[in-house]
């Protein structure tokens, strides 16, 4: 195949096997996301690049370098595709008065696309689950969401995911540490690298996220924001880590976790594993009380995270939590020009009932049709000659074990096979 014409660099197809997994781990994040009473929300791929400059920041990772943005050649808007969900949540909130009927708790999941450098567990185009709680203000929503991803952890039998956990303050509390901040690397720009220099007026918070070894000691001795919290940035602090305590959810306070996005404040948190290499954050999330108001929407306090689906997923996979694959309950054969027409309604009345059927589809001799029964994975194939369609019955063959197989009534054949496939799954422990 041309070069031209393969996927997208960073950019993966998912299908079969690892598809029915997504599945799988996507059904059960619904029923968690419910059980917390989050409800959906999706909004489109595509924004105006404004927005993300706005909520995200100017001077960040993803604003400056990992944005696919492009101008609509019809008609010259500037667009980008979504890098995280965030601001379009928000921004769906603020348009649609979502809140006038009170706070909401929503959660979305879908693709982002960031141009970074693809690597394992490090996609351009990737997917994120994420939960946003608009209008709640104390302590105890944030604590709520980091229960939330320990008890995600719990029902995916993931081990190994350790808490950290830092306050950000509030914006007056961040201006007066800021200040301290800019004096001390102004003290040692000797030691700054090219971004640090760039980044030491505009944003010297993120210096402190630099990854440059040579700058990690210099980092180390910064001034440090929790020492600027006033008292109730500290009481909010507090009232979080007490629920956690209670819940017996152990963190460490990592006074150097600033986050990568601009829109945080007070409480922010990861989740991290050291079983995925360097991309080793699974969940990261916090407070974002000022962000509406920056996007031109009256104050609302608000917090949430975001979960890489990709990493939790290779996570599931490593920790052998997925359950076996889907096979169907039956697998139609047939033969003869009335047994191919008979076909139909069978495997259809047998799909009234409920049950998962794959028809065989393009002929071929019964023989070479068992051998797709049996590769299907299928427990029965019920099997259909003309001799059978005359009658209004059919054959049901075991393929799993040494069961006889027997002719059945059509009409009787929905009924028998719950009876089999009871038995089934009996003899194989479930219930
Ligand atoms: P990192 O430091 O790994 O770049 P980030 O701070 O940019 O992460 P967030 O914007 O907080 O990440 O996104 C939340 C989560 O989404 C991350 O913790 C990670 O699990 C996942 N994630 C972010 N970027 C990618 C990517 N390019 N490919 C796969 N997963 C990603
Ligand atoms: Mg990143």
């Amino acid at each position: 195949m041309s070069q031209s014409l393969r996927a997208v660099r960073g950019m993966n197809d998912i299908f079969l096997d690892d598809a029915e997994n997504w599945e799988q781990f996507e059904a059960l994040i619904r029923d968690w996301l419910k059980s917390y009473g989050y409800r959906p929300i999706r909004t489109p791929i595509v924004e105006p690049t404004p927005l993300f400059k706005r909520a995200i920041g100017e001077v960040t990772d993803i604003v400056e370098k990992e944005m696919y943005s492009f101008e609509d050649a019809l008609n010259g808007e500037h667009l980008t595709l979504r890098p995280e969900n965030t601001a379009s949540c928000v921004r769906a909130v603020m348009q649609h008065s979502l809140l006038h009927s009170g706070p909401k708790r929503l959660y979305y999941y879908g693709p982002m696309f960031r141009h970074e450098r693809p690597q394992k567990g490090r996609y351009r185009q990737f997917h994120q689950i994420g939960a946003e709680a608009l209008g709640f203000e104390g302590p105890d929503i944030d604590a709520e969401l980091i229960l939330m991803c320990a008890r995600l952890w719990d029902d995916l039998g993931l081990q190994g995911l350790r808490l950290e956990l830092n306050s950000l303050g509030s914006a007056d509390e961040r201006a007066a540490h800021r200040a301290a901040l800019i004096d001390y690397f102004e003290q040692h720009r000797d030691q700054l690298d090219e971004d640090a220099t760039r980044r030491l007026h505009s944003n010297p918070l993120r210096i402190l996220d630099t990854k440059n070894p040579a700058m990690q000691a210099l980092v180390e001795a910064a001034p440090v924001l929790m020492d600027f919290l006033g008292a109730e940035s500290l009481a909010h602090f507090a009232g979080v880590q007490a629920v956690l305590k209670d819940a017996g959810v152990a963190y460490r306070i990592n006074t150097r976790l600033v986050r990568g996005l601009d829109y945080y404040n007070r409480t922010v948190f990861e989740w991290v594993t050291d079983q995925l290499g360097a991309q080793g954050t699974v969940c990261a999330g916090g407070r974002y009380d000022g962000l509406v108001e920056q996007l031109g929407g009256k104050s609302t306090p608000a917090a949430g995270f975001a979960m890489g689906v990709e990493r939790l997923l290779s996570l599931w996979l490593a920790s052998g939590g997925m359950p076996a694959q889907e096979a169907p309950d039956v697998y139609v054969v047939h033969q003869g020009e009335a047994a191919d027409r008979f076909a139909f309604p069978v495997a259809e009345g047998l799909r009234a009932h409920g049950f998962a059927v794959v028809l065989h589809c393009g002929g071929g001799s019964f023989k070479s049709q068992m051998k797709k029964a049996d590769g299907s994975g299928a427990p029965f194939a019920v099997i259909i000659g003309d001799d059978e369609a005359q009658a209004a019955e059919v054959t049901l063959k075991p393929l799993r074990d040494a069961g006889e197989q027997r002719r059945v009534a059509a009409d009787q054949l929905a009924d028998m096979l719950a009876d089999l496939l009871l038995a089934v799954d009996d003899d194989n422990g479930s219930v």
